[in-house]
């Protein structure tokens, strides 16, 4: 009741790192009501990749300057989608952070909570950093994943594509999915596969999630903004998976519902009820300001 209490008093505009709740909601129904489904290799996806490349043009972000790009790859076999990535503190010696969210759907469901609020919390989180990104220390690369749905293709090409120095250089993921929720329901958490102790990188489990440089920081940002915890739970089922594999710091910042006292997906979850009219936008924006006060612990200077 106090995180709920809190979360109502501070809204998405107030504090620090405000963001625009109403263009999170109108983004996230412009994917839904306007695309439709954009299944991995169909013409919606592109479509949406399509809007995305022009609302971060619209942001400052370009090819030209070299902070804009877009890469087309073959995911499921004979499945063609598209990366698209623009970046902030561009620096080719510095660390690199990432912040991902897929914007592609299954065929049967609007996808609003997976993934399109997550890509319209994601457009925010370049709209205000691009603001400060005199103040990073690092490059903060915020890439649109698609083909998430058939296997976590979109990551798995990301990653596929860094040069040997651009690996050595980076450093983990934010990955968004599931990243808002019912109203009055749910509870933020951050999925990690394992995470770093004493004796370096570890593989977590289920019942001893462990905590890693993401997760730390992203459970920080909870209690700065919100005076409440964000528990870490051992869980896959997206893109953090294949970073993780990679060896990489990586967390999914997401929303669930307890049941029985354990976090599990929404009902909504697939279905053909995942429609934006019954999102709460302010827990997009908690994901949001949680994600952007984390990359400035992890990439400012
Ligand atoms: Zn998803």
């Amino acid at each position: 009741m106090i995180a709920l209490l809190l979360l109502s008093l501070s809204g998405c505009g107030a504090g620090p790192f405000p963001l625009q709740e109403a263009q999170i909601r109108k983004d996230t129904e412009y994917q839904c009501d306007v695309i439709g489904v954009r299944p991995a290799g169909t013409d919606k996806e592109k479509e949406t990749c399509d809007w995305l490349e022009d609302r971060l043009e619209q942001m400052g972000f370009s090819y030209t300057a070299g902070t804009l790009s877009r890469s087309g790859f073959e995911g499921y076999p004979g499945v063609y989608s598209e990366n698209l990535m623009a970046v902030c503190g561009v620096d080719a010696e510095a660390p690199i952070w990432c912040v991902t969210a897929h914007y592609d759907s299954i065929e049967t469901s609007p996808g609003a909570r997976d993934n399109a609020s997550a890509v319209a919390i994601l457009l925010e989180v370049a709209r205000d950093l691009v603001t400060w990104q005199d103040e990073l220390g690092a490059e903060v690369r915020i890439v649109f994943l698609g083909s998430e749905e058939n296997g976590y293709h979109g990551s798995r090409a990301y990653l596929e594509g860094l040069s040997p120095k651009e690996l050595e250089r980076h450093q983990g993921v934010i990955n968004m999915d599931i990243s808002a929720a019912s109203a009055g329901e749910g509870q933020l958490v951050c999925c990690t596969l394992g995470g770093r102790t004493d004796t370096g990188y570890q593989e977590g489990n289920f019942l001893e999630p462990l905590d890693n440089a993401v997760s730390q920081a992203v459970g920080a940002a909870c209690r700065a903004l919100y005076e409440t915890e964000m528990p870490v739970v051992h869980g896959g089922e997206s893109d953090h998976v294949t970073f993780h594999q990679w060896g990489l710091d990586s967390a999914n910042v997401c929303w669930r519902v307890v049941e029985d006292g354990l976090p599990v997906l929404p009902p909504e979850y697939h279905g053909e009820d995942d429609i934006p009219q019954t999102i709460d936008y302010e827990t997009a924006c908690m994901t949001g300001r949680c994600v952007l006060w984390a990359l400035k612990e992890l990439a400012g200077k």
